[in-house]
Order: C-alpha cells, then structure tokens, then sequence
C-alpha cells in the first residue's frame, strides 16, 4: 500500500461532513469557513512512543486518545470543536493497526461532531500529531488569566485514576484486576469535557484542562493570574479504588502525576448557583478558593497544612 492508498484508504474515509469545510482531504490545503464573530482556537498534541505511551498499545485507544487530548484542551478554552489535522509518522503500512486506529479516533470524533480535514504522512519511528481546530464567541473564552480572589476552584470528573492504571502498566504499582479493568479506561480512553467547557461560558473565569497534574496545572492559573489559593485535600474528588490507594500511599497520583483530562476552572461566588444547576455528566466539585496571597495552600483533613514536594509532571525536568 503507498502513501496515498493509505491516505485514501484510511483518512478520507470518515463519519464526519460538515458544511463548513469547502475542501478537506485531497488538496493542497483545506478550505474552511469559521463562523462570523468567532474566534478560532487552535491547539495541538504530540504523541510519541517510547514517551506518551508503550509501543505495544491498543491503536484503538491509541487514536481515541489522540484525539482526545486536543479536545480536552478546546474544552479548556470553552471552545466548540470543529475540525483536526492529523500528522503521522508511522513504521509500516500496518492495514490491521490503522484500522483499529482509526475506529478509535473516528468514533470519538463523531461524537463530537469534528471532521479530520487534512494532515501529513511519512514513513518513521511511531509518532502521531493531532491539531484541532474550534470556535469560541470572542470575549467568552476561559483563559488561565482570568481568577480573581475569592473564586471559588471546581474539578470536574475524578482525579488520579488514570495515573494509577498507568503505575500498574508500568508495574510500580500493582491493582487487582478488577480496579485495573476500572480504571484502564481512564487511562486509554479519556473523555474530554467539552460540553463541561463549553457550559462554562459566561460563568467561570479562568479554566484549564489536568493533563499534567492538579498542582501543576492549577499553578498554572494561580501564575498567569497573579494569584494564590487554598485548596482542601478531602474535597478533592476520588473513584473509590483512588481514595483507597491514597490512604495507603499519599496524594501523589490526585496530585501529581496528570493525565486526568478533567477541567480545573474557578467561579466567582455569584456564579456559583448558576453553576450547581448546569447537572454535568462529569460532576463538579468545589476544592478551595482563590486567595490574594501568592502560592498554592494545601489544607488536610484535620485542617493542618499539608506540605508537598510533589509537582507535576515536566518533560525536561531532571530527575525522571
Ligand atoms: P502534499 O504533498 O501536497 O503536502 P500530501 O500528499 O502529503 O500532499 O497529502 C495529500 C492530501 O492528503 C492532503 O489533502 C493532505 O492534507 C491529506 N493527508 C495526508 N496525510 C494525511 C493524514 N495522515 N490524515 C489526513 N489527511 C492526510
Ligand atoms: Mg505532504
């Protein structure tokens, strides 16, 4: 199969058609038309083997997650997904591989209602690059800038779930097999909160997505903000197979160690009623509050300050 069998065969082949792409797949570009007023949000992913996951994955899961990841972060932004490019480097031409690929990613994607309209393909050690394309009202996106003191911080979903499921892959940490079945899917198939995104327009005013860890990604905010916070330890959200881990092992994997795909988001007090009522699939849970004083303030359940070396997870950092 050449290169552009494969294209044919695999990419321009999707469930997706949307009256807002005028060429996708096939062209020198894609031709697209973003509604009048909005603002385009442009994000992307790159995943490599060996360092985003194991060599040996499911490419089911693999092309769902992908995916995911790049909605997750429009979700982040508020923002309503539209379209993706896909650029992958591939080994071989591995008809069964890419074809449980793309099942992955086109199911995902057509619960989203997104179309892939183009992308790159190259012949080399396994790696694939999502960008995805979405619109958001100009002035309603949730940007990491936007806390202010006294928001109240929310989480949605549960936290360290999937970084469990991966401790046990990795074979740091072994689950039975019952919980791994549980929270393997969290790990290979998580589902971006883009409707959770989308809902908190108008009503949060900062938001980004966990992909790298609470701590870290709400230090994110807090930076870009210019502000501190407090968050309380026994209102972070668990499954119970977490909430048992942590009482024998610590809040490393809620705290540190990413890949969650929930949102974190703060809501000034006014708001907060609007917000209780919205019944999102995923849950909400209030954690803390944005304060004046810069730094992160981690509360225990006996109300003592909880001190912590943990950070989240950093590509380049030196001690991996
Ligand atoms: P060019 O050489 O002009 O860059 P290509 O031969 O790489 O064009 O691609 C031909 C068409 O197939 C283009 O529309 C491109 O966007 C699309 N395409 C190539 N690879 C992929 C892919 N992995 N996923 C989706 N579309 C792809
Ligand atoms: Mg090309």
């Amino acid at each position: 199969m050449n290169e552009f069998e494969l294209i044919r065969t695999f990419f321009a082949r999707q469930p997706v058609s949307r009256a807002d792409v005028a060429a996708g797949i096939g062209d020198d570009a894609a031709l697209l038309r973003p509604p009048a007023g909005q603002l385009l949000a442009v994000t992307s992913d790159l995943l490599v083997s060996g360092v985003h996951f194991l060599p040996d994955v499911d490419p089911h899961s693999l092309g769902h997650k992908a995916l995911a990841v790049n909605l997750s972060d429009l979700a982040a932004m508020g923002a309503e997904p539209a379209w993706f490019m896909l650029n992958l480097v591939l080994p071989e031409a591995d008809t069964g591989w890419l074809e449980r690929f793309c099942r992955g990613m086109f199911d995902l994607a057509q619960a989203h209602n997104v179309q892939l309209v183009g992308g790159d393909t190259s012949r080399g050690p396994l790696a694939i690059g999502i960008e995805a394309h979405g619109f958001v009202p100009e002035g309603a996106a949730l940007r990491r800038s936007g806390a202010r003191t006294g928001d109240r911080i929310y989480v949605t979903g549960t936290l360290g779930d999937a970084a469990l499921a991966l401790q046990h892959r990795l074979g740091k940490h072994r689950l039975s097999e019952h919980d791994f079945a549980v929270l393997s899917g969290r790990l290979d198939r998580p589902l971006p909160r883009v409707r959770e995104g989308m809902a908190l327009r108008g009503l949060a005013h900062s938001a980004i997505d966990i992909s790298d860890g609470l701590l870290a990604d709400l230090g994110h905010i807090l930076e870009m903000s210019q502000v501190g916070a407090r968050i309380f330890l026994d209102k972070i959200p668990l499954s119970p197979v977490c909430r048992a881990h942590v009482a024998t092992c610590g809040w490393e994997a809620p705290l540190a160690m990413g890949d969650d795909y929930e949102l974190c988001f703060t809501v000034p007090p006014q708001n907060v009623g609007a917000l209780e009522k919205l019944r999102l699939g995923s849950g909400l849970r209030c954690i803390g509050e944005i304060e004046a004083e810069p730094g992160l303030r981690i509360v225990d359940k006996s109300g003592e300050p909880y001190r912590t070396a943990l950070t989240g997870h950093d590509h380049f950092a030196k001690s991996r």
